[in-house]
């Protein structure tokens, strides 16, 4: 039987239906949730994300800035950005579109940002408060997994989710995500060995790869659930995913598409984020 292509956009349009009204609703008590994006140099994958960004802010009653800076622009000038950003009470969630030239470093600039306005969870503050189960934004495309598997009905506690990938915005956090929803869970990588005979052992499979179609048939369980957070450009200039949708239909019992479903749940993850920290600006006025 073919699997069931879950509908990412059913799925975020409920999800920013809701952002929306709570969006209202802080408005009425004088707060407008804002986001300040900055990006650095011309690469036009990344123009076309920050556009996303800035237009979805906009679709959900949010207040959103984008800082468009040239690729000359020096280090110091970002962070001077970021601490003028910081101080902003419009501001409440920063986001710096990766990827930046050599000669700024990514570390320094997301330890620039103070912690309450880290839209991505990207400051080793809240990663660390994320390890340790404490409140603080969440990861945006982990958290968006996370979402989809939900919405789907998934019962994650005692299954078995095998996530393909270890990098610090998306293998980790997603591994930490799902054991918080008591699944049990193992990690793949670049030297994992026998990888097919790991991941056709999962119930719920999450490819965050970055290698167009890498993931087929031999990878999946028959029944499983399949993820595919990857977004790789053609040479033809087409997108795709990090699983062979094609040779996996048959196999899997949900599988996302790409595009259309786990890069527009980041984002709403993002807005989600940007909110949550508008309401914690207001409850911490409230309280003195
Ligand atoms: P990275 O390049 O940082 O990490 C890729 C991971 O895949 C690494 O851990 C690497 O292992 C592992 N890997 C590479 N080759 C293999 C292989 N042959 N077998 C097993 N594992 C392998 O990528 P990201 O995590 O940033 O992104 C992954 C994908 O997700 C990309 O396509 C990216 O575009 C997409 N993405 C999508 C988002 C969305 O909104 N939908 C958001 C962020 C990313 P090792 O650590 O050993 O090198």
């Amino acid at each position: 039987m073919s699997a069931q292509v879950i509908n990412g956009k059913e799925i975020t349009g409920a999800y920013r239906a809701q952002i929306k009204e709570d969006v209202a609703k802080l408005a009425q008590q004088g707060v407008q949730p804002g986001l300040a994006v900055i990006i650095v140099g011309e690469d036009p994958a990344s123009q076309v994300y920050v556009r996303n960004k800035a237009k979805a802010c906009e679709e959900a009653g949010m207040y959103s800035e984008v800082h468009r800076l040239e690729a000359g622009v020096s280090e110091k000038e970002v962070l001077a950005l970021i601490e003028k950003l910081n101080q902003s009470p419009k501001i409440h969630g920063i986001l710096v579109q990766s990827p930046l030239p050599k000669h700024i470093s990514e570390d320094k600039v997301v330890e620039a940002i103070a912690v309450e306005k880290d839209a991505d969870c990207f400051h080793p503050v809240n990663v660390g408060n994320l390890m340790i189960g404490k409140e603080g934004p969440a990861p945006c495309t982990p958290a968006g997994v996370i979402a989809i598997l939900k919405h789907i009905g998934v019962e994650l506690a005692g299954k078995h989710a095998v996530v393909i990938g270890r990098s610090n915005i998306v293998g980790k956090p997603m591994a930490i995500l799902l054991l918080r929803e008591h699944a049990t869970v193992t990690i793949c990588h670049s030297k994992t060995a026998n990888m097919a005979e790991i991941t056709s052992q999962a119930d719920i499979l999450i490819a965050a790869v970055g290698k167009p179609r890498m993931i087929r048939k031999e990878h999946v369980k028959p029944g499983a659930i399949v993820i595919d957070v990857g977004i790789n450009r053609l040479d033809t200039g087409k997108l795709a995913g990090d699983v062979d949708f094609d040779d996996v239909l048959d196999t899997a019992s949900y599988i996302t598409p790409v595009p259309g479903c786990v890069g527009p749940m980041t984002i709403t993850i993002l807005l989600k984020n940007t909110l949550d920290a508008a309401s914690r600006s207001l409850k911490a006025q409230v309280n003195g």
